[in-house]
């Protein structure tokens, strides 16, 4: 089987398949016979006639049918816009704007940022020329907050709306108010297939338009046995495939839930594939493999890597694509034929009875396992492996996965709905609303770092808060540090906090880049940790070369400098102070305190912390600074909390109890335990009073406390 190669000449490719290649550009002629092969082509006149007629209309189209690419091109083309307005359209993730952008530059012929350009959070990568403009959803929620009716746009498509992520859901309630304030703005929403009903009667019965859609039957095989490691089972699973079918047959698409899996799926597969073609074909290493490419894409990866999935390999060669989700509708990658489904994917997850949000691995729902195995069929019939048995399909699936503002912390949204002069947040209208718990426990969060007062109305503070697009506690936090004199500290904590992990552990060299992690301990905090490490690198003229010596994320960083210019941007604009505090890192350490005082936790044990407010035990995440430190520190603030087999904290600093005091003051409180000498008892608790004297006091004197 391994030796098919000279069969593979004759690999066929879909008539519509058109990409880019390494070596070359797809003809012009190739990418306008692409297009007009497309399913949204042959409907092109009624669809536009559709929208002109309607304010709001509901477009709805199996994947890969050419709404995202096409639409917003037909509506540029018919001259939808006028006054010289332009084209937005949305989508739920960072990846798919960027690549959609620059597959639509690609087709329109013109340079990506011109004509045609996008924005995502921290990048913009648009000018006074473009046309139509890609963006996340939460960007033009951003945008909302600096010109309400939107007035920049003539139409705007918000894609994916299925997805119904966090920020589609509020622009939807948003455009409820704003299509009576703007009758001449065009609003149309794509979906696929599932529920779409109900965006059209959201809309008081807006049409709904299908695009006829062309897929092929798809075998769908599940396990016969639970599997106990998807990831091994989803190797195994993609090595059998390659094994037994021909590489002419067509690609392979695994799907994984992150990055990490995706990884290890990506290793595994490797490793084992090495095996095997070691014993037929004497092969030593993986890289002398040469009909198999591996690509794993999840939204960390950077623009340039992850377009690479769309190339096209030359014969003899199949593609082994290693997404998340990403991939069930918002990326379509021609030539798949074999689809294997993990049955799982991260989702966010929120509890407001304690506080927390959490990315957790949970089973996918039945309309995901669709969508998965609808991959497989597009170009000619396909095959769907499930990493699950059909019972276990049918009991612990969901039909439809529940939206996200139902299931996440609420804290920005909140924020952002009280800038845009929404003051009923109970009474705005969502699509679904999310849990009244979920809605008390933002204002309440909101309320602690002082971005609401006592009556729910924005303060100066929360005003100055939404203009950041970060989470509440870090733009607290970095208002704080601007008034403390360590805002240039803070903002660069806040950056290394917004960008995926910076140390790097490869799994065969893991005890080495412990070692080197550890030299940049600062054992008081990992916040500061993070600070050190940016410090350092620096110094080091931001060399690549240095990071990987000291098994640093070169692109991590990078992006993380990035951020910090942009932030520093808003800074400016809203007249905040950039101040160092010079080697006084107490200070920085304070001002965490004062945006993560929500977030604190006293010792219990080895390791061991307990939730001040909830009580709930957590442990400190292995790779942590603060073991460094001989003593655990009684008291400490975390930036997130994970779930896995265990909760951890993670990212943690020790904290005085008077800090917590003095920026938590109205939820906790301090009893200091008295020895009573002469008494010959414990001591009792006595609450501490302001006088100066008691910051005398070790705080491991004192009990720290959620008043009740
Ligand atoms: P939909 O939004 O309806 O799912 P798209 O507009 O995303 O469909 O995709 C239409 C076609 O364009 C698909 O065949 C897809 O493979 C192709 N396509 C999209 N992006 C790229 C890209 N970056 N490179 C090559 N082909 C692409
Ligand atoms: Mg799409």
């Amino acid at each position: 089987l391994l030796g098919l190669k000279e069969n593979e000449k004759n690999r066929q490719s879909a008539s519509t398949h058109v990409d880019a290649t390494d070596t070359g550009m797809p003809s012009r002629g190739d990418i306008d016979r692409a297009r007009k092969a497309l399913p949204a082509y042959q409907i092109k006149s009624q669809i536009i006639q559709t929208i002109r007629d309607h304010q709001v209309t509901v477009v709805i189209g199996e994947t890969g049918s050419g709404k995202t690419t096409q639409l917003a091109q037909y509506l540029n083309e018919a001259g939808l816009c006028k006054d010289n307005r332009i084209i937005g359209c949305t989508q739920p993730r960072r990846v798919a704007a960027m690549s959609v952008a620059k597959r639509v530059a690609l087709e329109m012929d013109v340079k990506l940022g011109q004509e045609v350009g996008y924005s995502i959070r921290f990048e913009d990568c648009t000018s006074s020329k473009t046309r139509v403009k890609f963006m996340t959803d939460g960007i033009l929620l951003r945008e909302a907050l600096m010109d309400e009716t939107l007035e920049k746009y003539g139409c705007i498509i918000i894609d994916e709306a299925h997805e119904r992520s966090l920020n589609t859901d509020v622009i939807l309630g948003l455009f409820k108010r704003l299509l009576a304030r703007r009758r001449d703005i065009k609003l149309i929403i794509t979906s696929a297939t599932i529920n779409a009903t109900k965006f059209s009667s959201f809309f008081g019965g807006a049409p709904l338009f299908t695009i006829p859609g062309r897929t092929f039957p798809i075998e769908i095989v599940y396990s016969k046995h639970p599997v106990s490691d998807y990831v091994e089972s989803s190797v195994m699973q993609a090595i059998r495939i390659h094994m037994s079918t021909g590489i002419d047959t067509g690609d392979i698409l695994i799907f994984m839930t992150g990055q990490e899996d995706i990884e290890a799926t990506a290793d595994t597969l490797r490793q084992k594939l090495t095996e095997i073609y070691s014993k037929r074909l004497g092969v030593s290493r993986y890289e002398e493999i040469d009909d198999i490419e591996i690509f794993p894409i999840y939204s960390a990866l950077p623009a340039d890597i992850q377009n690479h999935i769309f190339k096209r390999l030359e014969q003899g060669k199949r593609k082994i694509v290693i997404a998340t989700n990403i991939a069930e509708t918002s990326l379509t990658i021609d030539g798949i034929k074999y689809v294997v489904d993990c049955g799982y994917s991260k989702l966010k997850l929120y509890n407001p009875k304690i506080g927390l949000d959490s990315l957790t691995i949970t089973p996918i729902s039945k309309a995901n396992a669709d969508q998965r195995s609808g991959r497989a069929g597009r170009t000619g019939p396909g095959m769907a492996y499930r990493m699950y048995t059909e019972e276990a399909a049918y009991d612990d699936m969901y039909n439809q996965t529940i939206p996200e503002i139902q299931r996440t912390n609420l804290s920005n949204t909140v924020l952002l709905l009280k800038s845009l002069g929404v003051d009923d947040i109970l009474r705005f209208p969502f699509i679904d609303p999310p849990p009244l718990q979920t809605l008390l426990a933002s204002l309440y969060e909101l309320h602690f770092l002082g971005a609401l007062d006592n009556w729910g109305n924005l303060t100066r503070m929360g005003s100055k808060m939404s203009k950041f697009p970060i989470r509440p506690s870090l733009s607290k936090a970095l208002l704080i540090s601007a008034t403390n004199g360590c805002s240039e500290e803070m903002v660069t904590i806040v950056s290394m906090l917004s960008v995926p992990m910076v140390f790097y552990r490869p799994s065969e060299r893991q005890k080495e880049a412990d070692r080197a992690r550890s030299r940049f301990f600062v054992p008081e905090s990992d916040h500061l940790t993070l600070l050190n490490v940016y410090g350092q690198w620096r110094s080091n003229r931001y060399s690549a070369k240095w990071c990987s010596r000291h098994f640093l994320q070169y692109r991590s960083l990078q992006r993380a400098r990035e951020i910090r210019e942009q932030l520093i941007k808003i800074m400016q604009s809203q007249e905040i102070e950039l101040v160092s505090s010079g080697t006084e890192w107490d200070i920085v350490r304070k001002c965490i305190c004062s945006g993560f005082s929500y977030q604190a936790a006293k010792i219990s044990g080895l390791g061991k912390y307990n939730h001040l407010q909830t009580g709930m035990e957590v442990q400190l995440h292995p790779t942590s600074a603060l073991y460094g430190m001989g003593d655990l520190p009684p008291y400490v603030v975390y930036h997130e909390l994970l779930m896995t087999t265990r909760e951890y904290i993670n990212c943690v600093t020790s904290v005085d109890p008077f800090w917590l005091m003095e920026f938590g003051g109205f939820l906790y409180e301090i009893k200091r335990i008295k020895d009573m000498e002469g008494n010959g008892g414990r001591g009792f608790m006595d609450t501490v009073s302001d006088d100066q004297d008691e910051t005398e006091n070790q705080p491991d004197e004192l009990d720290l406390r959620v008043k009740n």
